[in-house]
C-alpha cells in the first residue's frame, strides 16, 4: 500500500480530524496499530492520532472531548460520534518499577513520539504539518517489518523491556494476533528478563491474556509465553502443565492438550469465557496427578482458575463462569440416562450454561485427538433441548407453590426451613414433572415437614 492510498484506507472520519487539526495549525497524524492495521490490510479499530498540539489545545478545538489521564491524551468523538484518542507528542521518562512512565515531556517532532513506541511495527506514522501532502513517517523500518511480518523493538529491545515489562507480554500477544514472528534479539530480550513481568498489574495482564486468546490460534502466543519463561511468572499453574504425561495424543504432554483445546475453542469462534475455560480446564491435572489419572482435578482446577482469575482482577461474572465450566466439564454422559437424569444435569450445570459447556467439551475433545461430538455429544445435546422444550422446572420459580404457600396452607413457620422444603420439592419435581401441581406439592410438603 503506498502512501497515497492510505488516504484511501482511513476512514474518513478520521481524515476529517486530522483536517481539523491542520485547519488550526497543528500536525497530524495516524500513528500505532491502527496504521500497521490497515497497511496489513486487516480492519482497522480503535483509531489513535497523535498531534504536536498540547492537551489544553485540543480541548479548545474540540470541546466535547475528554481529557482524562495524565499521559496527554483526548479522547475526541469524529463527526460519527465515535471515540478517537488523541496523544501530543511525547516522551517517556523515568519509568518506575518496570512500569509507567513517572514523567512525561511534550514535544514538537512527531520522531520523537514515535522512538517511544513499543515495536517497529507500531512505530509508524501517517500525515503531516498543514499544506503539506500526507506522508509515511517511519524512522525505524517499521514498514520493512510489517512487510516481512517481523516484530522488532524500537532501540534496545533490553532497555525497552525493562522501561516496561508489559511489552514482552504485547509481543507474545502480537506475535499471535497478527501471525507475527519476533525478531530473535527481541526474543532473546524476553527471555532474559521475563521475570520482570512479576511487577505487572493483574488488570494488564488480563486484558493482553484477553487479546492473545482473541487470536485465530492462540497457541502461538501460549506456546511464546512459555518458551520465554513469561508464563511460569504471569501463571505458574500452568507452566506446570509442561511435562505431565498425558494419555491422548502420542508424545504430547498436559500443555499440548491445553494448547490444542484454546485452539479448538478458537477454530469454533466461540467467545473469550470459553477461550479461558479452554485453556484453565485442566488447571487441576498436575497437583492431583497419580498412576495416570486425575481423580477429582475439575474441583481441584475450579478453585484454581478461580484463583488465577481473581489475581487478574476479572470481572466477577467472568470469574465465576470460567470457574463453573471448569468444575462440571467431566460430565460423562451415555444412552442409558433416563429422561430425570437428563433433567438433573440440565439443573446442576444450569440452562444458561449448557452451550458453554458444551463448547468446551467440543474443544476439549478436539485437543485430545478425538473428534469434537465424541462421547455421545450430539445426542445428550438433543435431549437437553427436548427437555428444554417442554415445561421444565429447575428451580423454586418454577415451583407451583411458593413459601407463601407453605406458611399459609401448612402453618409452617418463616424460616430457612421453607427454603429446604421448596428445594426437596424442586429435586422431585425435575424427576417428575407431573408433580408440579398445587395441591400435589402442598400434600408432598406436609409429609416432608412431619418427616423432619
Ligand atoms: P491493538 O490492535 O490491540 O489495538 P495496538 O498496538 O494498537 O494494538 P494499543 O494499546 O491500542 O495497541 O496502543 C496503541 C499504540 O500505542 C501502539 O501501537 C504503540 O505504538 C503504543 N503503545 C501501546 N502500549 C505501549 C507500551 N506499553 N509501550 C510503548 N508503546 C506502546
Ligand atoms: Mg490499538
Amino acid at each position: 500500500m503506498t502512501p497515497a492510498n492510505l488516504a484511501d484506507a482511513v476512514r474518513p472520519a478520521i481524515l476529517d480530524l486530522m483536517d481539523r487539526l491542520n485547519a488550526a495549525g497543528h500536525e497530524a497524524y495516524v500513528v500505532g496499530g491502527s496504521l500497521r492495521d490497515i497497511l496489513l490490510r486487516r480492519d482497522a479499530h480503535d483509531w489513535d492520532l497523535t498531534t504536536d498540539a498540547r492537551p489544553v489545545r485540543l480541548q479548545e478545538l474540540f470541546p466535547d472531548s475528554l481529557y482524562e489521564n495524565a499521559f496527554g491524551t483526548v479522547t475526541v468523538r469524529d463527526r460519527d460520534g465515535q471515540a478517537v484518542e488523541v496523544t501530543t507528542f511525547r516522551s517517556d521518562h523515568d519509568y518506575a518499577d518496570f512500569r509507567r512512565p513517572h514523567r512525561i515531556e511534550f514535544g514538537d517532532r512527531v520522531e520523537d513520539d514515535l522512538a517511544r513506541r513499543d515495536f517497529t511495527v507500531n512505530a509508524l506514522a501517517w500525515g503531516g504539518p498543514p499544506g503539506r501532502v500526507r506522508e509515511l513517517v517511519d524512522p525505524f523500518g517499521g514498514r520493512e517489518d510489517v512487510a516481512r511480518r517481523v516484530l522488532r523493538a524500537v532501540g534496545d529491545p533490553a532497555e525497552r523491556f525493562d522501561e516496561d515489562a508489559l511489552r514482552m507480554l504485547r509481543a507474545v500477544r502480537l506475535a499471535a494476533t497478527l501471525g507475527f514472528t519476533i525478531e530473535s534479539a527481541t526474543l532473546e530480550a524476553i527471555g532474559g528478563r521475563a521475570e520482570l513481568a512479576i511487577h505487572l498489574s493483574g488488570e494488564r495482564i488480563a486484558a493482553e491474556i484477553d487479546k492473545l486468546l482473541g487470536a485465530s490460534r492462540p497457541s502461538v502466543g501460549l506456546r511464546l509465553m512459555a518458551q520465554t519463561g513469561l508464563l511460569a511468572v504471569v501463571a505458574p499453574e500452568l507452566a506446570a502443565q509442561a511435562g505431565i504425561p498425558q494419555n491422548k495424543t502420542p508424545g504430547e504432554d498436559l500443555w499440548d492438550h491445553t494448547l490444542r483445546t484454546v485452539d479448538a475453542a478458537a477454530a469454533a469462534r466461540r467467545d473469550g469465557v470459553v477461550r479461558l475455560a479452554a485453556l484453565l480446564h485442566d488447571l487441576g491435572k498436575p497437583a492431583t496427578a497419580a498412576d495416570g489419572h486425575f481423580y477429582g482435578h475439575e474441583a481441584v482446577g475450579a478453585e484454581l482458575a478461580a484463583t488465577l482469575l481473581r489475581r487478574w482482577h476479572l470481572p466477577r461474572e467472568t470469574i465465576e463462569r470460567v470457574e463453573h465450566l471448569v468444575r462440571f466439564h467431566m460430565f460423562a454422559y451415555d444412552e442409558s440416562w433416563s429422561d430425570a437424569a437428563v433433567r438433573r444435569f440440565i439443573g446442576k450445570v444450569g440452562i444458561e450454561s449448557l452451550d458453554d459447556l458444551f463448547a468446551l467439551r467440543e474443544a476439549d475433545n478436539i485437543g485430545s485427538g478425538v473428534p469434537a461430538a465424541a462421547g455421545n455429544l450430539a445426542a445428550l445435546r438433543q435431549r437437553t433441548a427436548v427437555e428444554l422444550a417442554s415445561n421444565l422446572v429447575l428451580d423454586r420459580a418454577g415451583l407451583a407453590i411458593d413459601g407463601n404457600d407453605l406458611i399459609t396452607a401448612l402453618g409452617l413457620a418463616p424460616g430457612p426451613a421453607i427454603g429446604r422444603v421448596l428445594d426437596r420439592l424442586v429435586e422431585k419435581v425435575v424427576v417428575e414433572p407431573q408433580l408440579n401441581e398445587r395441591g400435589t406439592l402442598l400434600a408432598l410438603a406436609r409429609s416432608m415437614a412431619k418427616d423432619r
